[in-house]
């Protein structure tokens, strides 16, 4: 018999809380990981830069692996068919993985936890992505927290060398299964072009998480650690990120607990997917101007922050924080766009899309969600543009004819755009 680590979202050989558990279950391991036709399929984009990102780093697996004579399982299907077929190929014994906290992936496991489990096999899953778990930062009447401040006070309490262990793999590596290296689907099997763009293996600079308080805030600087995608893929330990970040940046380790905070809203109020997390702000009465939307998703808004942040997004699949911040507020407030619209525009462009973040990011910048700032504050991208690019250099990089004639003129006045968002809003939130 053997046992099976499912990667999903965790996709490294260190440090990785259900290879370590597999590892010591005393069966020989094999790693399995299914690309999902239900997530693949609908994808628009056959050049995905997420989908070109995941299969770089399985074919970097699979070879860390083959060189310990280690076969890696990688198949192409919906997760149920592939697990029924590997149940009649191999005497699975167990099965171990890590928690995912998204709607769709908790349905999936739900499924394949039954499969297996009427087959008398264990499906076992461990927290690996976050620092702490849905349930794990609750109030004292153990209710989830629903701000961000006081949800951090407990957090950083909570944090101690135990919460940041690592899971040492290394030392079981005698527990893999040793065979002949098995097939691997190419991209172009599963109707995806290769991106020709090169995603260099993750490191955490010391220099930069130093600088990181200072520096955050510009985008025309790299200022951040842009490892998001990493994050999101689990190519790099969280608990190996923070252990770094306590070290040198508290600022930086905040932004960790940002993400922990966004993956248990989801968790515990799962209408977030669909709704405002403040009910009353589903009343809104968007004006869901369909070209004034195509205007802000190709960066023509004449406002040069908001253009540059949506032409940087459409060429790198990155944006700056800041820049997300004042493009979304932009849509929100300045066009009176449902924030759904900008919400699924990040989640087809952005590298490092996570539905928890992106979802956070939006319904804060619309003014639903948990830290909502009082809708009547609205960001005026011009004088964000003169405090966070004060010589303009990230706007020049992102607008070469910025200056020049072909450049339009703002689209809406900004006055006139504060007053008409803070009337709407207030007509949408009357009781
Ligand atoms: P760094 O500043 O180096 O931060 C390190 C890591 O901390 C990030 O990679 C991320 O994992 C985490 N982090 C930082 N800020 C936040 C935050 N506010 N919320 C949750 N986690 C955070 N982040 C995503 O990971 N995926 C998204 O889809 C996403 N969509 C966003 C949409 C909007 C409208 C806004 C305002 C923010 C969004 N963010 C999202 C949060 C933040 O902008 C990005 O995490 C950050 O810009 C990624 O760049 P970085 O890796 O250089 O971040």
């Amino acid at each position: 018999p053997v046992s099976i680590v499912w990667l999903r979202r965790d996709l490294r050989l260190h440090d990785q809380a259900a290879l370590y558990h597999g590892l010591k279950s005393g069966h020989p391991v094999i790693p399995l990981f299914i690309f999902d036709r239900l997530i693949l399929d609908p994808l628009e984009d056959r050049s995905d830069r997420r989908v070109a990102f995941i299969y770089k780093q399985i074919v970097y697996l699979r070879e860390q692996l083959a060189q310990m004579g280690v076969p890696m399982l990688v198949r192409y299907g919906r997760p149920v068919d592939v697990w029924k077929q590997l149940l009649e190929e191999y005497p699975v014994a167990q099965v171990f993985t890590n928690h995912d906290y998204e709607i769709y992936a908790k349905e999936r496991d739900i499924i394949i936890r039954n499969l297996l489990h009427d087959r008398g096999i264990g499906f076992h899953t461990s927290k690996d992505q976050a620092i702490f778990d849905r349930e794990e930062v609750l109030t004292g009447n153990k209710t989830p927290y629903t701000v961000f401040t006081p949800y951090s006070r407990r957090w950083h309490q909570q944090l101690n060398d135990f919460s940041l262990k690592s899971y040492p793999t290394g030392k079981y590596v005698a527990n893999f299964c040793k065979a002949a290296p098995l097939p691997l689907p190419t991209l172009q099997e599963m109707g995806f072009e290769p991106v020709n763009e090169s995603f260099p293996r993750p490191a955490v600079d010391e220099a930069l998480l130093k600088a990181y308080q200072k520096m955050r805030d510009y985008p025309a600087r790299t200022g951040t650690s842009e490892l998001g995608i990493h994050l999101r893929f689990g190519t790099i330990s969280i608990r190996e990120l923070a252990r770094q970040a306590r070290e040198t940046s508290h600022t930086f380790l905040n932004e960790l607990c940002w993400r922990d905070f966004y993956f248990q809203v989801l968790h515990h109020f799962p209408h977030v997917e669909r709704h405002s997390f403040r009910r009353e702000y589903d009343n809104i009465p968007w004006r869901n101007n369909e070209e004034e939307f195509e205007r802000w998703c190709t960066g023509q808004t004449g406002y040069p922050l908001v253009d540059a942040g949506m032409r940087q997004l459409n060429a790198t699949g990155w944006m700056h924080n800041r820049v997300r911040m004042i493009t979304a507020s932009f849509l929100c407030k300045h066009l009176l766009i449902d924030w759904r619209w900008g919400e699924a525009y990040f989640a087809r462009k952005l590298r490092d899309y996570d539905l928890s973040a992106n979802n956070g990011g939006w319904q804060w910048a619309a003014g639903s969600g948990t830290d909502a700032a009082p809708y009547f504050r609205v960001f005026n991208p011009t004088l964000q543009a003169q405090k966070f690019d004060p010589k303009g250099e990230y706007i020049r990089k992102w607008i070469p004819e910025f200056n020049s004639l072909s450049y339009p003129a703002p689209m809406v006045d900004h006055a006139f755009a504060r007053q008409r968002a803070i009337d709407t809003y207030r007509r949408g939130l009357k009781p």
